[in-house]
């Protein structure tokens, strides 16, 4: 695993320099992540060499869309820690808040922070559109980011509250998200959004394509979102 993410590192990542351990720290999580995945449902990816590429260097695509250093960062339905693990792991420096909805999937993301030895990042048990009324999470984060969670109109809600005025929402879709994405304009204006820019990719060593979203939030989200997540899905932005 850990050759395949050094070379595909090297490929992917033109913005800035990775830390030397990254891809061994990135080979280590994965195989942490595919030995518990034998007891307990992490993630559908078992293959070690798709581990390497559809999780790790699909996360590390992140690196090109903007700037971590010294920032903070929310993952909302972080699972088994992406896109989150990875990009603390390739930059040390941003501080990460992992949020997941499943408590045994978050006491396994905080053993295997002690187990990678990393600091400066956390496992919290919450769903986003609680944590997004209350004062520890709401505005507080640079940037918040989200893979595989739900529709971009209604992830937008448990997300844009979130983000600090000025901070982004990096949102992970497939390259054939233009009409979700249309369907999100206004959920996403409504909540003091600005959709910035739209990053294609392909993740090194596969065929696989990807966009990510960059969502600029230029105003505060009014109060009343994020409603109940019942209210959310019913009656959508
Ligand atoms: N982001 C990961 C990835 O790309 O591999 C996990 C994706 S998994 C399909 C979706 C995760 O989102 C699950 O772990 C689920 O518990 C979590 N989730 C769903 N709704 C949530 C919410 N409202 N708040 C927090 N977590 C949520």
């Amino acid at each position: 695993m850990e050759a395949l993410i050094r070379s595909g590192l090297f490929q992917l990542v033109r913005t800035q320099p990775v830390p030397q351990e990254a891809p061994s720290l990135l080979a280590r999580y994965g195989e942490l992540l595919v030995e518990k995945n034998k007891v307990m449902n992490l993630t559908a990816i078992t293959d070690p060499q798709d581990v390497a590429t559809l999780h790790m260097l699909d996360c590390a695509a992140l690196l090109n869309c903007a700037g971590f250093t010294g920032k903070t960062l929310i993952d909302v339905g972080t699972g088994a820690g992406f896109p989150g693990l990875p990009l603390k792991i390739l930059v040390p420096s941003l501080e990460v808040t992992l949020l997941d909805s499943l408590n045994k999937r978050v006491d396994w993301l905080n053993e295997t922070i002690g187990a990678l030895g990393l600091e400066g990042i956390q496992a919290v048990h919450g769903r986003a559109e609680e944590a997004g009324r209350e004062l520890e999470f709401r505005e507080r984060f640079d940037f918040a980011a989200a893979r595989a969670v739900a529709d971009l109109r209604l992830l937008c809600e448990l997300c844009l509250p979130l983000v600090k005025v000025g901070g982004r929402f990096l949102a992970m879709k497939g390259t054939d998200c233009a009409q979700e994405l249309e369907a999100a304009l206004l959920a996403i204006q409504i909540l003091g959004g600005r959709v910035e820019d739209c990053f294609d990719y392909q993740i090194p060593h596969t065929n696989v394509t990807h966009r990510v979203i960059l969502i600029e939030k230029s105003a505060p989200s009014p109060e009343k979102y994020p409603r109940r997540w019942t209210k959310i899905q019913k009656s959508p932005l």
